[in-house]
């Protein structure tokens, strides 16, 4: 195998430093926290995502599930005070006062009367910390590493974070290596006796209290310059698994997608175990985390999910668990997965910290049916109607915008892929083949590029048809999948070689019943050509709560004589020749 030589750290194999491809696959039954042996069996439990430093009898409990031990960047205080209780004070994070500042979600914890501060990621005393804490955890026997709070110091930029002597020196080098003309854009004429605390103080000194840090004009430049610097510690961290083990150590990180920012060490990453926003509280389903899954399915990495903090607290308050079953079947349908809930962290201001335990009778048999049907699930991919370019600047500036444009697709059934363009902090070039092979582009966006990204969507525009606004793209694109029903469905379709899959998912969901109002003869219009199916005339009924049955397809349309929550319309053979070549490719 090629080796790369890092220097203090000798050889260690170079897929160490590249993504693993899939860690997890669509059908895995993924954990976030440890639980008894007759639960992981309950559920068909094939990964802990999200698990403590594992023991032997913790292990042995947990025998055939892969194992990611998890790091905190923020929820260790504890730990980190009990390590250094003399020099913590060191590696905290600074306010532009230089004051610490509290972890906002963590107000109700304190270590021997030590609030639970911000640390900060650049300081020495805290990396070392973080890497005895990532080592021991290796050592440990984990077979995976999850960090959460993985933008360490950069998490925290919202909250006027960090103006320590570290950040500030580490500034200046960065400004160092702006090209001349940039720098005098910003107005940085020395960089190399630039102090940017002292700068921010002058300006909100100019204009007393009506100014905020973090409307400074360079903050824009020093969020570039936290993220990246966030990143490359994500980075040794990964090395440093794999140099503690001797192997390729797949990471995974708390990289909630929805939350912007967090795509910029995705390159450190192998797989996203994070917080999605469920909007429990609107007390419906939201098409909401498909976003998410979309963005995860765009950078090439798994996605396995759990809802907020926020959420799982109302589920608790309100008594939904019937809400939760509706997640669970969009994250499979969606190709990725909801963490199993069998013991979710709940938060609320007034509440703090508090957990739910669901019911495990309503939860894990939708688990065991997608362990059963595995078939249907690995290997298949997004069907796109429609791929939406999406540049990664334009969703830091505005999130909510490409929020509103996935849903408004998904409520019309158009099945869409996101195509991300990368920037200052995440490196994800546009790939040009990828571009022209799409049936239908949305492209709403046509500034916030990268140079050579806008070379290609300029290009595009000339050669090809372009939906620019999505209203022009829900009237030009015809859906492979359409459905007619007394209620609301989503129909999301998904491929691969010699077989589709239609998920479909019945959104008549009522809370005060806490369960969907099942469906009687739902029509499905399906495109077979655009699915690669065109000779099919038959197709399965796969449901959790019956056995498999079989359905004509006549002109492409098939009945459904009943839709409860969730059933796949299975067409083809997922085993065929053409699927198994496609598998063996490289
Ligand atoms: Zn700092």
């Amino acid at each position: 195998m090629k080796t790369l030589r890092f220097p203090l750290l000798g050889f260690v194999a170079a897929s160490s430093l590249v993504a693993h491809g899939a860690v997890l696959k669509p059908s895995d039954v993924v954990f976030m926290y440890q639980a008894g042996r007759s639960t992981y069996g309950e559920y068909g439990a094939t990964v802990l995502a999200w698990g403590g430093k594992p023991t032997e009898k913790a292990r042995a409990e947990a025998k055939g599930v892969t194992w990611f031990g998890s790091v905190g960047m923020v929820t260790e205080f504890g730990a980190y005070h009990q390590r250094f209780p003399d020099r913590y004070e060191q590696g905290l994070c600074r306010d532009i006062d230089g004051n610490p500042v509290k972890v906002p979600w963590l107000t109700d914890h304190q270590h021997q009367g030590v609030p639970y501060w911000w640390c900060c990621t650049q300081q020495p005393v805290f990396r070392q910390f973080l890497r005895d804490r990532v080592v021991e955890t290796v050592k440990a026997g984990a077979d995976g590493l999850h960090i959460d709070d993985h933008l360490g110091t950069a998490g925290g930029l919202w909250l006027g974070i960090c103006f320590c002597n570290r950040c500030v020196e580490g500034f200046r080098a960065h400004l160092t290596k702006l090209p001349v003309e940039e720098r005098t854009r910003l107005g940085v004429g020395a960089p190399e006796s630039f102090n940017y605390r002292d700068e921010v103080k002058r300006w909100l000194a100019a204009d007393g209290a009506k100014r905020k840090t973090t409307a400074h004009p360079l903050w824009p430049q020093w969020s570039i310059y936290q993220r990246r610097s966030a990143a490359a510690f994500m980075l040794e961290l990964r090395e440093l698994a794999a140099q503690t083990a001797g192997r390729p150590v797949p990471v995974g990180a708390n990289a909630g997608l929805l939350w912007p920012g967090h795509l910029s060490d995705y390159r450190a990453l192998d797989l996203f175990t994070a917080e999605t926003d469920h909007h429990a509280s609107g007390r419906r389903f939201s098409d909401l985390p498909l976003v998410a899954y979309r963005m995860a399915e765009a950078m090439g990495r798994p996605y396995a999910a759990t809802a907020s903090g926020g959420d799982w607290a109302y589920i608790k308050e309100k008594t939904l668990p019937g809400l939760v079953c509706g997640w669970i079947a969009l994250s499979y349908a969606g190709g990725q997965r909801l963490m199993a809930p069998h013991h979710q962290w709940c938060y609320t201001s007034e509440k703090g910290t508090h957990w739910y335990d669901g019911p495990s009778a309503k939860f894990a048999p939708l688990y065991r049916f997608v362990r059963r049907h595995a078939v249907w699930f690995d290997d298949f991919e997004t069907h796109a109607d429609l791929a939406v370019v999406m540049p990664h600047r334009s969703f830091m500036k505005n999130a909510q915008r490409w929020f509103d444009l996935g849903n408004r697709l998904a409520a019309a059934n158009v099945s869409y892929r996101l195509l991300v363009a990368g920037d200052e902090i995440v490196d994800h070039p546009l790939v040009e083949s990828e571009l022209k092979s799409c049936r239908a582009l949305l492209v709403p966006e046509r500034q916030e590029f990268l140079p050579a990204d806008q070379r290609l969507i300029d290009d595009l525009f000339k050669s090809r048809r372009v939906f620019a606004t999505v209203d022009d793209a829900l009237a030009g694109v015809v859906p492979a999948v359409k459905v007619q029903a007394e209620g609301t469905v989503r129909a999301l379709p998904r491929v691969k070689p010699g077989a589709a899959v239609v998920h479909l998912l019945n959104y008549g969901y009522d809370a005060e019943r806490d369960d969907v109002t099942p469906l009687g003869s739902v029509q499905v219009q399906i495109d077979l050509k655009a699915l690669g199916l065109e000779a099919a005339r038959t197709c399965q009924w796969i449901v959790p709560d019956a056995e498999v049955a079989s359905l004509a397809i006549r002109d492409g349309r098939v009945e459904v004589p009943r839709l409860g929550s969730w059933g796949l319309l299975a067409i083809g053979d997922p085993g065929s020749a053409a699927s198994r070549r496609s598998t063996a490719d490289p």
